[in-house]
């Protein structure tokens, strides 16, 4: 598979369109951006942990019968993915309360939510990617109501496909964030599946092992990608 133009550069990953016009080639950047581009870094292996993590994370999903974009994972920093019309929504997926939804209901942060709760945010880096609801994405047409049926559907059985597997690896899935494409007049789940979009707690210590860790300032950032890894990798 040849590697063509650039076509797209964002925070953590650049995309190129190679030789088949149905494949596009992802590739996993170190550079870390945080609180919509105000907060930036580097994170020494990132690219290379998050590659491989997603890569684990979409096998691992695809085997359970969720459609993604993946197709393989072609060099240490590199995956091969189907083209995808986004559908500009970021699906958010929370079990225990943390970050934005703590601060905006004000709860403590670790507690358990009762049920998985589900939001929506309007992907755009100009407006900050506000909080919608099903009226808003129906109102700006960003997706029909089946499809967002489908979507709410596939990230509460991510949720659970991911919890079980991630448990007996001492790994809380605290909340994550997904992003949908359409392919050929199919939706399938784009983007990645990493520290750098979801809260992963050490089930006994509470220890974070995500973006969190960039976000605040605690230190030990890549050596938490690698603890996550290594979990997976067994
Ligand atoms: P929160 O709304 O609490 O900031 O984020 C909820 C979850 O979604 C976290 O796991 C967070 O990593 C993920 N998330 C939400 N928005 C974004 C985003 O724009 N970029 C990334 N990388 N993750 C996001």
């Amino acid at each position: 598979m040849q590697k063509g133009e650039l076509l797209y550069e964002g925070k953590a990953k650049k995309i190129y369109r190679t030789d088949d016009p149905d494949v596009y080639l992802v590739e996993y950047k170190d550079d870390a951006t945080a609180f919509n581009g105000l907060k930036k870094g580097t994170i020494s292996g990132k690219g290379e942990l998050n590659n491989r993590i997603s890569a684990h994370f979409f096998h691992l999903l695809e085997e359970k019968g969720i459609a993604t974009h993946f197709l393989e994972q072609v060099s240490e920093r590199e995956m091969l993915v189907r083209t995808l019309e986004i559908i500009p929504i970021e699906v958010v997926v929370r079990n225990i309360a943390a970050g934005s939804l703590a601060k905006r209901l004000g709860l403590e942060e670790g507690t358990a939510l009762p049920r998985p709760v589900v939001e929506y945010y309007y992907k755009s880096d100009e407006l900050g990617d506000p909080m919608i609801n099903d009226d808003h994405i129906a109102a700006l047409n960003l997706a029909t109501p089946d499809e967002l049926a489908a979507l709410k559907k596939t990230a509460l059985t991510v949720n659970n496909i991911l919890r079980e597997y991630l448990a007996p690896r001492r790994l809380e899935l605290v909340d994550f964030k997904l992003e949908f494409g359409r392919h050929r007049g199919k939706i399938l789940l784009g983007d990645e599946i990493s520290p750098d979009t979801c809260r992963f707690w050490d089930t006994r210590t509470g220890e974070k092992l995500d973006k969190d860790r960039f976000r605040r300032d605690l230190g030990g950032v890549e050596e938490a990608y690698r603890e996550v890894w290594h979990r997976l990798a067994g």
